[in-house]
């Protein structure tokens, strides 16, 4: 059923109503920009209504990432809960023997026909679960005094708003 990081969901496609729950565990080695602990484990369920297919992805992991504080390297445990619908065209099979379900997916590198690249669902998840500004810890306020500073802006730019302003004047 699985071939090179792919998830035939040709059954579910052409059968609504019929659901399947794959377990799922990847340490996703290709994606450079992640530094996870441990590998991104728990499962992904497909249904399809007729129309529409329904993914849902529930899984955890543990990645390493720069403190938005202080930029110490910490340790952050990341639940992801995704859930995804992607639109059906055709018939499914079941309802007609000569007719062919296929999921309509405009996202590039996520589905191949009706089989999902699992590991993009999962990568786009993890992605989603890290917080813009993650924080090593609740007390920490290392950092945050230099925020208050005024910014200056670009270095490049300043002598521009300085003839903007004398311009003006
Ligand atoms: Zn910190």
């Amino acid at each position: 059923m699985r071939r090179s990081g792919f998830l035939d969901l040709n059954e579910v496609v052409q059968h609504p109503g019929r659901r399947i729950t794959v377990p799922v565990s990847t340490s996703l080695e290709s994606e450079e920009d992640l530094d996870l602990t441990r590998a991104v484990t728990g499962e992904l369920s497909a249904v399809s209504t007729g129309n529409v297919l329904v993914l849902k992805l529930e899984c955890a992991t543990t990645a390493v990432v720069e403190c938005s504080r202080c930029g110490a390297s910490t340790e952050l445990d990341l639940e992801i809960r995704m859930h995804e619908e992607f639109t059906v065209e055709g018939i499914p099979s079941a309802y007609a023997a000569d007719s062919y379900a296929q999921v309509e997916c405009e996202e590039p590198g996520l589905f191949q026909g009706n089989a999902l690249h699992l590991e993009e669902i999962v990568r786009q998840g993890v992605w989603l679960s890290i917080p813009v500004q993650p924080v090593c810890g609740e007390g920490c306020t290392e950092g945050s005094a230099a925020s208050e500073e005024p910014s200056s802006g670009h270095p490049g730019l300043q002598g521009l708003q300085r003839m903007m302003e004398e311009g003006m004047a």
